[in-house]
C-alpha cells in the first residue's frame, strides 16, 4: 500500500536532527512521496536543493500568509506585491516546482487582510500564467477566497489544504477544480462536522496530508507531527467512509498524481 503526503513541511528545522530516519520510517509505512510547500522567498532555493537530493520529494514555491509581513526590503519596508510576483516568476522559470503555494488568506493573524490579498493575487496570476496548481491556506476566509478564485482563470485548480467546513463549501471548491486536503483534523471526535463532510464528498476530490510538523493527530497533541502518521489519517478516512484502507490509499494516491502531474 502506497501513500502520498500532499502537504508536509519536511524542510523545516523541526526535522533537521532526524530527517533521514523519519524518511526511512515513512518508506516502511508506505509513505513514499511528499509534496513540500514553499513559504517565503528565502526558503525556495534551500527547498529545491532538498527536494533534488531525494527522489519522491517534490517542492512548490509561494509566499504563505504568515510570512507576508516578513518579506521586507533592507530598509524594513514591505516589498511591493508586484516585485514578489516577479521574483516568483523568475524562480519558476529556472527551477522545477509542482505547484504555486502555499498561499492564501488567514483572518486569524495580525497582517491586514488587504496586504495578504495583494500578495495572494500576484500568486494567483503566476499560477495561471505558468499553468501550475495552487496549494491554498484558507483560514476563516472561505468567502473571500472563493470570490477571488472565480475572478482568476486557473487552468490547473489546486488544493484547499487542511480542509474543514461544510459539504456545500467543499463542493464549491471542487466544481472550480480544487481538491480537498484531508489531514489529522478528522481523527478528533470533536471535529464532527468535518468528519461528516469527508464521509460524503466524492472520493475523486480528496487528497491526504499530514501538514507535519503541525497538526498532530488525536492523542498526540503537543508532539511534533510526522508524515509517517499519514496511514493513520487514511485509516480514519476509510472508517468514516466504510471502505477499505487499500481503496483509500489507491484513490487518494491517484488523485494526488493527477493534481500535481507526478
Ligand atoms: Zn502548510
Amino acid at each position: 500500500m502506497k501513500f502520498i503526503d500532499s502537504h508536509c513541511h519536511f524542510d523545516f528545522d523541526a526535522f533537521q536532527p532526524d530527517r533521514a530516519q523519519i524518511w526511512q520510517r515513512c518508506i516502511n509505512s508506505g509513505v513514499t512521496r511528499l509534496i513540500i510547500p514553499g513559504v517565503c522567498r528565502a526558503q525556495w532555493h534551500p527547498l529545491t536543493a532538498l527536494t533534488g537530493s531525494q527522489s519522491g520529494w517534490y517542492g512548490a514555491a509561494g509566499i504563505h500568509p504568515w510570512w507576508v509581513a516578513k518579506e521586507s526590503n533592507p530598509d524594513g519596508s514591505l516589498i511591493q506585491p508586484e516585485a514578489l510576483g516577479w521574483a516568483l516568476s523568475d524562480y519558476l522559470n529556472s527551477n522545477h516546482c509542482v505547484a504555486v503555494g502555499e498561499c492564501g488568506l488567514d483572518a486569524a493573524i495580525e497582517t491586514p487582510i488587504e496586504i495578504q490579498e495583494a500578495v495572494f493575487r500576484v500568486q494567483l496570476e503566476v499560477a495561471s500564467e505558468f499553468e501550475l496548481p495552487l496549494i491554498l491556506h484558507v483560514h476563516r476566509t472561505h468567502n473571500e477566497v472563493l470570490k477571488l478564485l472565480k475572478q482568476f482563470r486557473l487552468p490547473r485548480g489546486g488544493v484547499i489544504h487542511a480542509f474543514s467546513g461544510s459539504e456545500q463549501m467543499a463542493m464549491d471548491y471542487w466544481k472550480m477544480g480544487f481538491y480537498l486536503g484531508i489531514g489529522g483534523t478528522i481523527t478528533y471526535a470533536r471535529a464532527a462536522k468535518t468528519r461528516r463532510t469527508v464521509s460524503q464528498l466524492p472520493i475523486e476530490s480528496l487528497v491526504l496530508e499530514s501538514d507535519a510538523p503541525d497538526m498532530p493527530i488525536s492523542g498526540r497533541q503537543g508532539l511534533r507531527n510526522s508524515p509517517e502518521n499519514l496511514p493513520l489519517i487514511a485509516a480514519e478516512l476509510a472508517k468514516l467512509r466504510g471502505v477499505s484502507l487499500q481503496d483509500i490509499a489507491d484513490k487518494t494516491q491517484n488523485n494526488t498524481e493527477i493534481l500535481f502531474s507526478l
